[in-house]
């Protein structure tokens, strides 16, 4: 099987993060996963444990004291190295802004071909078929690059099983070679933690739209989350309104999200809140309207009052689960 190297994106304290585990295993899907990592000596054998954790047998590291500051340079370095060392078909990243960094770098560096924002893989011989989701949502485009590297930045996925923890063994790539464009000196802010899974890998989305009326009716939406273990995402209207943060917005303009289970509560489904979660594999729709377009890409719908459904959903959720 040929090499599929994957880019592992870190948290400033080396923790690999939420993306990694769908990645190598779509990764594993095709080839030989190795993970690619560019880190600085304080949490390199940390991060070499959690990716062994993870399952993962090839590590391949470049030691990098400016990895978390420079944007881009030390993780493109590593990965043009890892490509020289692997000789590999794919380079697999995250869709995020840092994976999307990375690959348009890495693809214009080695003359690679580069496919974004990919919602599937499938191996065909030596070819990589890669299939994406254009016009939000209403075509479905199945590419494949022809003659060389593939650089593939794949939308964010919840994880399916986990891979029994191995030892992992390390390949040194050697250090930095380019100077950084630019360094990011401080980091402040960012979101609260709520606690729950991110929205972008979570497995179970919990959404509320319009219809929720209020923020404090929202903790609604948020109880069911909790009770399912999942994220809490909402509409742009329910953002709009005050109801969610903004890092909460699912949809063209918000996140993209993938889960096993995407519920949507008082979400008419515009074709601009599609775009950002049909490909979720199982899509439940609470809505007092029976012809509100979610139920048309909806799996199971109830037409009823989100108010009077999900305070009888919650407790047989627990029920179940106790
Ligand atoms: C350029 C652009 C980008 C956009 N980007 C996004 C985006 O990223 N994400 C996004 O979501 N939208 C986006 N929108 C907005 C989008 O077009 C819709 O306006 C929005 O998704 C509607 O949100 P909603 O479903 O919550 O509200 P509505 O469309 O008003 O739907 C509310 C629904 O709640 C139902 N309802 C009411 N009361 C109850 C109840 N008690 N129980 C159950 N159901 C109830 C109603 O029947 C209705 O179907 C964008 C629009 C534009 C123009």
């Amino acid at each position: 099987m040929s090499n599929i190297l994957t880019f592992i994106e870190l948290t400033a304290d080396g923790a690999p993060r939420s993306s990694a585990a769908a990645l190598l295993q779509r990764a594993s899907q095709l080839g030989t996963p190795v993970a690619v990592i560019a880190i600085g000596p304080a949490h390199r054998d940390a991060a070499v444990t959690a990716l062994g954790a993870l399952g993962v047998e090839q590590v391949a590291v470049l030691a990098s004291e400016s990895a978390d500051g420079a944007v881009g340079s030390a993780q493109t370095d590593a990965v043009a190295a890892a490509v020289d060392a692997f000789s590999p078909t794919v380079v697999l990243l995250p869709h995020s802004a840092e994976g999307r960094d990375v690959a348009g770098r890495v693809a214009a560096r080695l003359g690679a071909g580069i496919v974004v924002d990919a919602i599937d893989l499938r191996a065909d011989g030596d070819s990589v078929h890669v299939t994406t989701s254009a016009f939000g949502g209403a075509f479905t485009v199945d590419s494949v690059v022809e003659g060389g590297l593939a650089v593939i930045t794949m939308r964010q996925a919840a994880a399916g099983e986990a891979a029994a923890a191995v030892q992992a063994t390390v390949t040194e790539l050697g250090s930095q070679q380019s100077t950084p464009a630019a360094v990011v000196e401080a980091r402040t802010g960012g979101a609260a933690a709520s606690g729950r899974p991110d929205l972008r890998s979570a497995s179970v989305v919990v959404s509320g739209g319009r219809g929720v009326g209020s923020k404090e009716n929202f903790a609604l939406v948020e109880q069911l989350a909790d009770v399912l273990r999942g994220a809490v995402g909402a509409s742009r209207v329910a953002v709009d309104s005050g109801y969610a943060a903004q890092a909460l917005q699912v949809g063209q303009t918000g996140r993209t999200v993938s889960p096993d289970l995407y519920i949507a509560l008082g979400i008419s489904g515009a074709i601009q809140h599609r775009a950002g979660m049909q490909t979720a594999k199982t899509i439940v729709a609470i809505n007092t309207d029976a012809d509100a377009p979610i139920f048309d890409i909806a799996d199971f719908g109830v037409v009823g009052d989100l108010f009077s459904v999900v305070p009888q959903l919650i407790p047989a959720i627990e029920a179940r689960t106790r």
